[in-house]
This record gives structure tokens, sequence and C-alpha cells, in this order.
């Protein structure tokens, strides 16, 4: 895992944000698939409570870590990473970017169409089409499937010809469903972007400036969603274990030097 950072058996590349669009520009100019994941701390618990989710998340080329506890807790582990990278930015300047190249996107996640509604990753086509002229989005599908659906899935993506695919299923669901089709995926990067295509469609806000700015985004997201405690409190749980982690660390090398 050559210059990744290990933070509590996840490796995650130490880049900011230009840096991250950077690799990903890379990846999408690259024939074959790369992928990127964007674990926050729920996932690196998951993780730990998993540990064959390890094999899943360490497998892709780029992983960023999309939330301040991950980056709070390489500052406790003495490996500090260089900044928080919310994967739904990195998908919108991804967006910019490929309104310019031409290169094809396929959604692949959200809410199926109801009576009222266009299903999230048509309603997200539009809204991205709206805001970046030239965007070629080449194909779209809810989220919303079983076992059994996944080869037509897959030919349905390859034959769309798309280059990037954004796959939002939730986390760990959506990593799983990359690293499981890795192969028979004929685009060249692929992305678990979890709520991403809800926010492109405005059906999901993000939190306003001042709670991004204070880095109190999950806070926000918890009184939006008062549903979710019982996945925030893996949270409160990994930073204090990982604060358990580095007390025995120099405990050890207290006992060691003495
Ligand atoms: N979702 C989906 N299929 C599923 C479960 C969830 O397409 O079987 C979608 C859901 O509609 C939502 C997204 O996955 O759009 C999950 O968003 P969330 O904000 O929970 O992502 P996370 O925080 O897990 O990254």
């Amino acid at each position: 895992m050559d210059g990744k950072i290990n933070i509590r058996g996840v490796y995650f590349d130490n880049v900011n944000m230009n840096e991250a669009m950077e690799k990903v520009k890379e990846m999408v100019n690259t024939d074959g698939l790369s992928y990127m994941f964007t674990p926050n701390s729920e996932i690196v618990q998951n993780c730990i409570e998993n540990p064959e989710l390890y094999e899943v998340i360490n497998s892709a080329s780029l992983v960023i870590p999309d939330g301040i506890g991950v980056v709070y807790a390489s500052k406790v582990l003495g490996t500090p990473l260089k900044e928080k990278v919310p994967g739904c930015e990195v998908a919108e300047k991804l967006m910019e970017y490929a309104a310019k190249t031409g290169d094809g996107v396929f959604f692949f996640g959200g809410g199926k169409k109801t009576d009222e509604q266009e299903a999230v990753s048509t309603l997200a086509a539009s809204k991205m089409c709206e805001k970046y002229p030239g965007l070629n989005i080449v194909g779209t599908r809810d989220g919303y499937f079983t076992e059994a659906d996944v080869p037509s899935i897959i030919e349905e993506i390859n034959a769309s010809g798309a280059k990037i695919l954004f796959v939002c299923l939730g986390a760990p669901k959506q990593e799983k469903w990359i690293y499981d089709n890795r192969d028979a995926l004929k685009v060249n990067f692929a992305a678990g972007l979890g709520g991403t295509l809800d926010v492109f469609a405005g059906i999901a806000k993000r939190a306003p400036e001042f709670f991004l700015k204070t880095n109190l985004e999950w806070l926000y997201r918890l009184l939006c969603m008062p549903s979710r405690i019982g996945r925030m409190m893996k949270l409160p749980k990994f930073l204090f274990g990982t604060m358990i982690k580095k007390t025995r660390v120099l405990m050890i090398n207290d006992i060691k030097d003495s």
C-alpha cells in the first residue's frame, strides 16, 4: 500500500481535493476499470466490526476520507491526512469536467420512479445536464434490484459506452457491488457515492455553509434525519476506539523505553 495512510486498517490516499481530482481524471482517461471509494468513520468502523470488508475497501485505486472523523483519527494516530475530501464534491467536479470532454456517464442507484416522481437517477441526470451543458449522460438505473437482475444491469452499463459510472446504493452495498463485478464492468472509472444522486436530484440537501465550515455536517444530517442515530453512533465508537488504540501504543513504547 505504497504512499497510503493506514487508519485502523483502511488505507487512505493522502490527497487534497485538487490532487484527488487529478487522480480521478487520470483514471477516467486510462483503459481498464479503476475505482474510488469514499469511506467515512462509519465505514471504517464497519470494517473493524466486519473484517472481510477490508479487502473490498482497500482494493480501490483511490480511497479518500469523506468525513472529518477520519481526519481527526489520522491526527490522533500521528499520521495526519491533509484534509477531508467529500465524495459528492469530487462527483460534482467530475460532472463539470465530463461536460467538457463529452465522456459518457452512467448513474446507477437511488429510488425508483413513483406515480409522483421520476426515478432519482433520471432526475439527477436532468438536473446535472441543465447545470452542465454538454454533459453526456448515457444511462440511468435505479438502485433497487435482485441478484438475478445484476447481469442485465451490467450489460446495460457496458452497452451504454459509459466511461464514468456512479454507484449510489449506500455503504457498504455499493462498494461490495463494484468489487464483486469489477471483472465484468467495461467502464474506465467507477465510484461508490452514497447519497450523491439524491443531492444531484435536489431531494437531499448538503448542509448549509456554516455546518460545512465548522466540520459539523454530521450534526446537520443527524438533525435532519434523527433515524440515522443508530448508524451515527459508529462515529464516537470509532474515535474512542482510535484513542484507546493510540494510548495502548504509547504505553507499550513507554514500557520498551524504560
Ligand atoms: N439505495 C439504493 N439501493 C439500495 C439501498 C439504498 O439505491 O438497496 C440508495 C438510496 O435510495 C440512497 C442511497 O442509496 O439514494 C444511500 O444514501 P445514503 O445517504 O444513506 O448513503 P451513505 O450515507 O450510506 O453513503
